[in-house]
């Protein structure tokens, strides 16, 4: 049973390399963004709730959000372990997971941050937006979001880094690269990758 999470600016190839690290550890992979654009797409309450919010490339309430996580992560698919990939994404989320992860006895294995340059982020976002055509990757709302990572965000990673969990990664190089750097990190904390299946 594994639980990880992973942290890094819009542009860092988290959501990839996520999926990746979730497929090899044999986890789900909870990824908030995803959740929420799949509301907004299928029109259900909560994407009425959260589309402007996502447009603007604000945060959703934190209240609505945990609990969505909470959900999330009760269901039987979760039961063997996950990977949560763009939540927690303040303090005061921090503290809505470890209050739920207490009450299961559970508390993250490991926080893996991919560490990638400012120009680099921009740059692979950009090529997002064109390929993709994400509503939520104009050069406007890229700037808000990018801002509130700095400001929100990263705080979080010195919370998780007193209790000593955090694996800082150099996200720069090809996805293969990356994704063998975060698996050694992993397993030099003990943690292993699931049998082939
Ligand atoms: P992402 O794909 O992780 O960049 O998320 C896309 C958007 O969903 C964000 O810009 C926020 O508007 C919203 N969102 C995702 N995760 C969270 C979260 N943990 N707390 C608040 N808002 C979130």
């Amino acid at each position: 049973m594994t639980r990880l999470l992973i942290v890094g600016p819009q542009g860092s190839g988290k959501g990839t390399q996520g999926t990746r690290i979730a497929e090899a550890f044999g986890i789900l992979t909870v990824s908030t963004g995803d959740v929420f654009r799949g509301a907004v797409s299928a029109g259900t309450e909560l994407g009425q709730q959260v589309k402007a919010i996502i447009e603007a490339g604000d945060l959703v309430p934190d209240e609505l959000t945990s609990a969505v996580v909470r959900d999330r992560l009760s269901q039987q698919d979760a039961a063997d372990g996950f990977l949560l990939d763009g939540y927690p994404r303040n303090v005061a989320q921090v503290m809505h997971l470890d209050e739920f992860l207490e009450g299961r006895d559970e508390q993250l294995d490991a926080v893996i941050e991919l560490d990638v340059p400012r120009d680099v982020s921009i740059s692979r976002i950009s090529l997002r937006a064109a390929e993709q055509g994400r509503s939520d990757d104009t050069e406007e709302v890229i700037a808000n979001r990018l801002a509130i990572y700095e400001r929100e965000t990263a705080p979080i990673l010195d919370v998780y880094r007193t209790r000593g969990i955090v694996d800082r990664i150099d996200g720069v190089g090809s996805l293969d690269e990356i994704t063998d750097r975060i698996i050694a990190a992993l397993e030099a904390r003990g943690l292993n990758r699931a049998a082939a299946a």
